[in-house]
This record gives structure tokens, C-alpha cells and sequence, in this order.
């Protein structure tokens, strides 16, 4: 029996101790991994967030239906997959960007506005996921719910300061420019960015020469009844915007066309400056390894449902929004997913395809391996809702092709139900007609919610503390505290 030569024991020992910690490595405890589906993506993606305030879905790569133009966001959708039908958790800013960033229901996280205004320290947000992986995270956004102050930027780690762009007319510039402008100087390191654009949320004023592109050779103030009038005088549960600045724009106003072609425009201009940061992050030889998410926290009431110009209840005109993922080395390019998904499905989406773990708990789906055509999405229950008043609030079950509406106002309750594939604009409420699938979505719906604490499952307020500027900000957007 011949002996070892210390070398090769010294191997044998190395690829012991080697194999060790490899075992060691992946059966170690930490957050327990959500359903992952294994497929080998690039180490360490860079991923762009691109979050569209305000944006409707059948506004963006429809230029057929809608006659609006979005080249650039169509572009990006060739180099990756659509979704045709996601749906958001709310139909406004803070309460929908919470979920984005958590994976959960605005009833979960607990970011509803009314006393429930902070996100919350137990909360993790999709900035925290990679900054725990080593990422560079950075956030460049157009407005304060997405600020310190709501808890929003909790896991961003840039040593650069966040601007907040507060300017209307050059704030989609001045986003894409510090965007830009960062991953010129830090791009050598992984990044989590978010670029935020705010424009196309009410007043609709697209900086020249977006203004008169769907809106020309027309008197927008010609003599006639101020459509302002009509609007104070409309029926909806928007008491108070009516006593906002939201409207002051409108004055003088006595084309109906005017408003919807002007937000248009936004949109149309908002694309322009979605092009210019692809451009650049081609140009830096960024693009095509990279993640890159595009969707918007909500569309926008432009007439349908007697409500104008805001957004409010979680109609489909609010909650049905873009959502397009493309993925490293432009996988799966050009596919087009009709099955519904939710703002939810981003984060363990996001998670998987970087590689991180996600917990058991978020309550969306990852949709990676759909993204590949690798498995079916198939139908859920998706939620949605708004209000933060346990007796004034609005929420929404999606079954497709149903929906069920659920109001509380003050003491009177109601339910409302629509068939999408028929009715997508929800203008016949059946009801009354269909006995049946009302009493299913019904029972289904308050399995989602506790009746006794219907606006959050924990009921801790949240109180934020905001500036004299940031009241004022908010109160010219129509946000009255
Ligand atoms: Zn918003």
C-alpha cells in the first residue's frame, strides 16, 4: 500500500472542503425561496424599473385602437413580452407603487392614504432585495408619494442624494437626464434603478410640440358651456376634487376633445422620453443583458363612469395598465400574454429572473417561466381597491372574464358586475341579471377581506409628516389631506 504524496492529499482535502461548502451553500437556511423555476438566467442583471404614472393600458402599443402614438414603448415590447390584461392593486399613486415595490395588497402593506399614509419599516421593497444583494439601488421620481416621507425609498443605497423633480413641463427630461447622468458614473457595479415618470397625471400639459399633436386647427375655448361646469356639477364620489385645484387648468374649456387629446399627448410625450433612456442604456452597451420592467401604477377617468380627468374608482379605465418585461438577452422577444396577471406578479418575477430568493409569502405569481412559454399562467382571482375609510371604499375581484364591484358609502352597500370580454369599459352592470356568478364572486370576495376590518388587515395608522411644500404639492394635484 503505497502512501499518499502530501500533494495529492492536499487536493483530495481542497475538493472536500470545496465540495463542503458547496453543499453548504445551497442547503443553508435563509428566507425560505419561493416557487423558482430553475431556468439559468445571466448572474446579476442590471434591472430598470420603469414605473408610468397615470398611464392607461389601451393607451400604450394601440395606436390602432387609440390612434395614439408610442413607437418606443412598442419597441421595447418587440424585445420583450407583453401583457395584455395586468391589472394594478389601486387605482392611485401610493397605494399601487407599494405593491409594485412589496408584492402585496395595499390591505396588506398597509400604504392606503386617509391615517394609513407611511409604508411601513416591516415592510421589504424590491430596492431592499438588491441592496441586500449587492446592487447599486437608486429611484428618480416625480412625486412625493414615492418620497422618504411615504417610506418609499427604503432600500435605496445611492450615495448621490434622490432629486426629487418637482417641475411640470421638463420633468420627464430632467428624469431620463439624471438617469442617465447616474449610470454614466455607476454603471460598473449591478443596479436596481427606478425611473419614474409623472406626466401624463393631470393638469395635461405636454411642452410643445407634443401640445398640438392630436390637438390642431381647433378652438379648445370657442364660445359654449365650460365643460368645468359639468364637471362640479357631476355625481361621483369625488366631493373632494371638486374643491381642489385639480380643474383650474380647465378654465375657460368648452371642448370635450381637448383634455383627452392633451393627455394623449402626455403619453405620447412620456414615450419620447422612454426611447431616450433605452437609447442610452444601448449606447453605455447596457440594454440587451439587462432586465427591464415597464408598467404604470394606474390609468386615468377620462369621461366614462361620470368621472373626469383623475382617477379614483378601480374601474377598468384606472386598474387595467401596461405592463412589458423584457429580459436579459432579450429571451422570449415578441410574445404577447393575454391572461391576466397583477402589478403583484412583478416583484417574484423580478426576484427569480436576478436570481434572489423571494419569500413563501408574497402574494403574487412568478411569472418567469411563462415569460419563456415554459408554463401557463391560467386564471386567478385578482383584487384591487380603494379607500381608506372603513365606511367608504371600493373594491374590486376579477375572475375573467368577471368582475365584481363591491361600494360602501356611509351606510348603503352595493355590488356591481361586469363582463370584460363583452364589456370592457364596464357600461352594463349585470347584476341583477346574473344571480348566480354574483353570489360566487360574492362568497369568493369575503374570503379576501374581513368584513369587520375591511381597509387594512392590521389597522395600524401611518401617519406622515409632510412639509408645508409637500401639502402644497399635493394639494395642486388634487390631493386634499
Ligand atoms: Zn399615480
Amino acid at each position: 500500500m503505497s502512501r499518499m504524496k502530501p500533494r495529492t492529499l492536499f487536493s483530495l482535502v481542497l475538493v472536500v472542503v470545496v465540495l463542503a461548502v458547496a453543499a453548504y451553500l445551497m442547503l443553508r437556511p435563509g428566507k425560505p425561496a419561493a416557487v423558482k423555476t430553475g431556468i439559468q438566467w445571466p448572474e446579476t442583471p442590471n434591472v430598470l424599473l420603469i414605473g408610468l404614472d397615470t398611464v392607461r393600458a389601451d393607451h400604450v402599443c394601440n395606436t390602432e385602437q387609440s390612434g395614439v402614438l408610442t413607437p418606443h414603448m412598442e419597441a421595447l415590447a418587440r424585445d420583450g413580452i407583453r401583457f395584455e390584461r395586468c391589472i394594478s392593486t389601486a387605482p392611485w399613486t401610493l397605494p399601487s407603487f407599494a405593491s409594485i415595490f412589496t408584492g402585496r395588497m395595499p390591505y396588506h402593506h398597509g400604504a392606503i392614504g386617509g391615517d394609513y399614509q407611511r409604508l411601513g419599516e416591516d415592510q421589504t421593497t424590491i430596492a431592499e432585495y438588491f441592496d441586500e444583494a449587492g446592487y447599486n439601488t437608486v429611484g428618480f421620481m416625480g412625486v412625493p408619494y414615492l418620497t422618504e416621507t411615504y417610506g418609499m425609498t427604503q432600500g435605496y443605497n445611492a450615495d448621490i442624494g434622490l432629486p426629487q423633480q418637482l417641475q411640470k413641463i421638463d420633468r420627464a427630461t430632467s428624469i431620463t437626464s439624471l438617469s442617465l447622468e447616474y449610470l454614466k458614473r455607476f454603471h460598473d457595479k449591478p443596479f436596481y434603478m427606478l425611473t419614474h415618470y409623472y406626466d401624463p397625471h393631470a393638469p395635461y400639459t405636454p411642452p410643445p410640440p407634443y401640445d398640438t399633436i392630436y390637438y390642431f386647427d381647433r378652438d379648445a375655448r370657442a364660445p359654449g358651456e365650460p365643460i368645468v361646469d359639468t364637471i362640479m356639477a357631476s355625481h361621483t364620489l369625488l366631493d373632494d376634487s371638486k374643491q381642489s385645484g385639480m380643474y383650474d387648468w380647465l378654465e375657460g374649456v368648452t371642448d370635450w376633445g381637448y383634455p383627452t387629446a392633451q393627455y394623449a399627448a402626455e403619453v405620447t410625450y412620456t414615450d419620447e422620453h422612454v426611447g431616450r433612456l433605452l437609447t442610452g442604456l444601448k449606447e453605455m452597451g447596457l440594454y440587451d443583458d439587462m432586465l427591464i420592467v415597464l408598467t404604470a401604477d394606474h390609468g386615468e377617468h377620462l369621461m366614462d363612469h361620470n368621472i373626469f380627468f383623475t382617477h379614483y374608482l378601480p374601474y377598468q379605465e384606472t386598474i387595467h395598465v401596461p405592463l412589458i418585461i423584457k429580459l436579459p438577452g432579450n429571451r422570449g422577444a415578441g410574445r404577447v400574454i393575454a391572461d391576466p396577471v397583477s402589478t403583484l406578479d412583478i416583484l417574484p418575477t423580478v426576484l427569480d429572473v436576478a436570481g434572489l430568493d423571494a419569500p413563501d409569502d408574497l402574494e403574487g405569481h412568478n411569472l418567469a417561466a411563462a415569460l419563456l412559454g415554459r408554463a401557463e399562467i391560467g386564471l386567478r382571482a385578482l383584487l384591487a381597491e380603494q379607500g381608506s375609510a372603513p365606511d367608504r371604499f371600493c373594491k374590486v375581484l376579477i375572475e375573467y372574464p368577471w368582475k365584481l364591484m363591491y361600494f360602501r358609502e356611509r351606510d348603503e352597500e352595493r355590488y356591481a358586475l361586469y363582463r370584460l370580454d363583452s364589456d370592457p369599459y364596464e357600461r352594463l352592470d349585470l347584476s341583477a341579471h346574473e344571480p348566480g356568478i354574483l353570489e360566487e364572486l360574492t362568497t369568493k370576495f369575503w374570503t379576501k377581506f374581513d368584513r369587520e376590518r375591511p381597509v387594512t388587515a392590521d389597522g395600524k395608522a401611518m401617519p406622515a409628516s409632510l412639509s408645508e411644500a409637500e401639502k402644497r404639492r399635493l394639494q395642486t394635484l388634487g390631493y386634499v389631506d
